[in-house]
């Protein structure tokens, strides 16, 4: 799990979640987060200590702010992804299974989290378009893992 794009709490625009250390390094569901907006300078941390991170809704597991990628579809579902990674990797599992039949390929451990709603055959078409609406909301420069200046 990498970067989280949200919406930015002072101006609404994207803001990133993402590790201050190197998640390489160190266990990375316990290491501090920032929480930066390219657009109007904001940042705030998150401080393992003392909070927890809470998943498994449209926000952020750390500053509990809205993910910018969801959007309701499938009579009142919401999908949403962390981010473009994430995105992608839902687009892919909807688009597989369109294609294919028989085993279940080896996928991600958040890719079987995913509820049975999108899983299901008959919301296939909606949730490939609705991920199509989703990409065309990313800026370009947000989402991409760049190197610390
Ligand atoms: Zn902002």
């Amino acid at each position: 799990m990498s970067d989280i794009i949200v919406v930015c709490p002072r101006c609404g625009g994207t803001a990133v979640v993402r590790p201050q250390t190197d998640p390489t390094t160190a266990l990375p569901w316990f290491c501090p987060r920032n929480l930066s907006c390219l657009a109007c300078a904001y940042s705030a941390t998150w401080q393992p200590e003392g909070s927890s991170s809470c998943w498994g809704g449209p926000f952020d597991p750390y500053f509990r702010r809205p993910l910018w990628l969801q959007a309701s579809c499938c009579g009142g579902k919401t999908l949403w992804a962390f981010n473009r990674e994430h995105l992608e990797l839902i687009d892919g599992y909807v688009r597989a299974r369109l294609r294919e039949r028989g085993p279940e390929r080896p996928y991600t451990s958040l890719l079987e989290k995913l509820p049975a709603w999108i899983k299901s055959a008959k919301h296939r078409d909606e949730i490939t378009r609705t991920i199509q609406r989703l990409r065309a909301t990313l800026p370009s420069e947000v989402g991409e893992r760049r190197m610390p200046r």
